[in-house]
């Protein structure tokens, strides 16, 4: 028996900040990582202090529905935070604040080049304080808590490891593209949590196995990929020995490349959500939905589409342009320019894609249209031409020639000078000087 003889079932969880200017329910700076000290954007709210007031971050909210749109998800017009009751140091009210049965936005997609992934829910909740562990103790640095944080749900669609990566990848993309998020993985601003198990390949569509594997807190796209691929494998073992796997939260090692148990989770945990009696329900006017979707942005997937068309260029190659929108801003004001120039839109892609010319996304693109101008006409001047351009020269300057070949090398300087002048074209001045040392010492 093999692998072959299952399919992945797995849905991903991603968490992100939102880069607010301040925190979720309180005034308290948004700066978790630039903050210089631990600690020093806190109040009695995200403290978690008794008596403390939350207020609902408006932008945030905003932010929330216009990804929501952007994954072209649903939108409830009536919905509301929820208690989430769980005790851990990270949060010392005991509870976060998320959004349970009526969040934000419901039932969107994301396309991947393997198909379409459905978005089951996005909602809007606050972080907690980080944790840092030393030798004997634990630290907690309150900076990071109550930031603003959406989770995106997905359906269990994805096929594959490398489908998981792409989603995110894409997912990533978007969320720099709308500028509500930074999504930096590294200091954990945004965080992967793949919910894996198999089936066998036999079993119907929509099919869900009777256990769940949840990898946790994957803080690269390339970590996720290898832990959906090493829980394929372990999880194909076990199903092979005729075992269920065990219902269970598991990490990911980058040491070991493995996952392994953090905790076992036979029954769903019973978090008591009710209600934020602090918090009114939010309500919204389709009205007021419309303005935020009139706001969006052109999205990626979009505007590679629009570039592919509107400059004759491969869809594959019009993708490689949009990674971020600085950069699909950049090749989009050089092709416009291009075209007035008549030049070739995939020619100048091409060229500068392979790295033959040194440009920068901050550089104006008109400058960089004439680096391109210069190099081709460094292309167009064959070495043949140059040769007869040089040939013609020395023969109209006999007197200089014979003056080199009696030993005054020093002329040589004054040659390649009237050289540059007859080619009149800006060329390699070291392919000039060989061409002339050639024909002055045959
Ligand atoms: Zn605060
Ligand atoms: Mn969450």
């Amino acid at each position: 028996m093999s692998g072959n003889n299952y399919q992945l079932v797995c849905g991903l969880e991603i968490h992100s900040e939102l880069k607010t200017k301040s925190k979720m329910f309180c005034a308290c700076k948004n700066d978790p990582f630039a903050a210089g000290k631990p600690n020093i954007h806190t109040c009695p709210v995200c403290l978690g202090m008794p008596g403390g007031l939350p207020l609902a971050n408006k932008k945030a909210i905003e932010w929330t529905i216009k990804i929501g749109l952007a994954l072209n998800c649903q939108i409830n017009l009536f919905s509301k935070f929820d208690r989430k009751n769980y005790f851990y140091p990270d949060l010392p009210k005991g509870y976060q604040i998320s959004q349970h049965d009526i969040p934000f936005c419901h039932d969107g997609f994301l396309d991947t080049s393997q198909g379409r992934v459905r978005i089951q829910r996005i909602h809007l909740e606050e972080d907690t304080a980080k944790l840092i562990h030393q030798n004997n103790y634990t630290l907690i640095d309150f900076n990071r808590s109550g930031v603003p944080l959406v989770e995106i749900v997905t359906e269990t669609d994805i096929k594959n490891a490398q489908q998981a990566k792409e989603y995110a990848q894409k997912l990533r993309q978007i969320l720099r593209y709308l500028d509500v998020a930074d999504c930096d993985m590294e200091k954990g601003g945004m965080r992967l949590e793949a919910n894996i198990s198999l089936k066998k390949k036999t079993d119907p569509d929509g099919f869900l196995p009777n256990y769940k594997v949840e990898c946790k807190n994957i803080n690269s796209f390339r970590f996720m990929e290898m832990a959906i691929n090493y829980e394929m494998e372990r999880q194909a073992k076990l199903l092979d020995q005729g075992q269920t796997p065990k219902q269970e939260t598991r990490g990911f090692s980058a040491e070991s490349g493995k996952t392994f148990s953090q905790r076992a989770k036979e029954e769903a945990e019973d978090y008591r959500y009710f209600p934020d009696p602090d918090l009114p329900p939010i309500e919204f006017e389709p009205a007021e939905i419309a303005q935020i979707k009139q706001e969006l942005v052109e999205l990626p997937d979009q505007y590679a589409a629009r570039l592919s068309e509107e400059h004759q260029l491969s869809l594959d190659l019009a993708q490689r342009l949009v990674k971020n929108k600085k950069r699909a801003e950049f090749f989009e004001q050089l092709l416009i320019l291009a075209k007035r120039e008549k030049i070739e839109s995939k020619k100048i892609i091409n060229t500068l894609l392979n790295k033959k010319i040194d440009y920068h996304l901050s550089d104006d693109p008109k400058n960089t249209i004439e680096e391109y101008k210069k190099l081709n006409e460094l292309e167009e001047m064959s070495p043949e031409i140059i040769t007869e351009l040089i040939k013609e020269l020395l023969q109209e300057n006999q007197d200089v020639v014979e003056k080199y070949q009696s030993g005054k090398t020093e002329v040589l300087a004054f040659l390649i000078g009237q050289s540059m002048k007859k080619i009149a074209k800006k060329v390699d001045v070291n392919l000039v000087k060989k061409v002339l040392l050639d024909q002055l010492n045959n």
